[in-house]
């Protein structure tokens, strides 16, 4: 038996990784509308991949016999100022998911949830990639400012993800 303290978290978790894909599918909708094809196609496969996170709750929650139990979706932001904006709001937002993701592990400890740490302790890790290549993106076009020649390159790159 879960605890209801960790089941609700990962209920919760299930809705915040799933509002990640909406936040990540608002940011490609925006590139994809400006003609920045090769990121759109990034915040696009970064879309999938937080559904694949929330999918990884669900599942979890459904092989301990518990019950799923889906939140309401907030409205993501529909326009942001640049690019580099874009790219710092994805960085801001996967902090914000890393400091959910410790939370929970805080609470699988306390609840000495053994297989929950171990289900966390791959977000952890998942978490400092994510933290890493969104930095990295930041650090990238802040570089790059307001030349265009080098953001088409940046956007060239981008649009190689698998
Ligand atoms: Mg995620």
């Amino acid at each position: 038996m879960m605890s209801e303290k960790m089941l609700n978290e990962i209920n919760l978790q299930i809705k915040e990784e799933m509002r990640s894909a909406y936040i990540y599918l608002a940011m490609a909708a925006q590139l994809r509308h400006e003609g920045w094809d090769g990121m759109a196609h990034w915040m696009e496969k970064q879309y999938s991949e937080e559904v694949v996170h929330a999918m990884k709750f669900y599942g979890f929650l459904n092989e301990r016999g518990e019950r799923v139990e889906l939140e309401a979706i907030e409205k993501p932001q529909k326009e942001w100022a640049s690019v580099l904006e874009i790219f710092k709001g994805a960085l801001a937002h996967e902090k914000f998911i890393t400091s959910r993701i410790h939370k929970m592990m805080g609470v699988a400890i306390e609840e000495k949830d053994y297989a929950a740490q171990g289900l966390l302790q791959w977000f952890v890790d998942e978490q400092v990639e994510e933290e890493a290549t969104a930095s990295k993106n930041v650090e990238t076009l802040e570089r790059i400012g307001d030349a265009t020649g080098p953001l088409y390159m940046f956007d060239a790159q981008m649009g190689k993800r698998q």
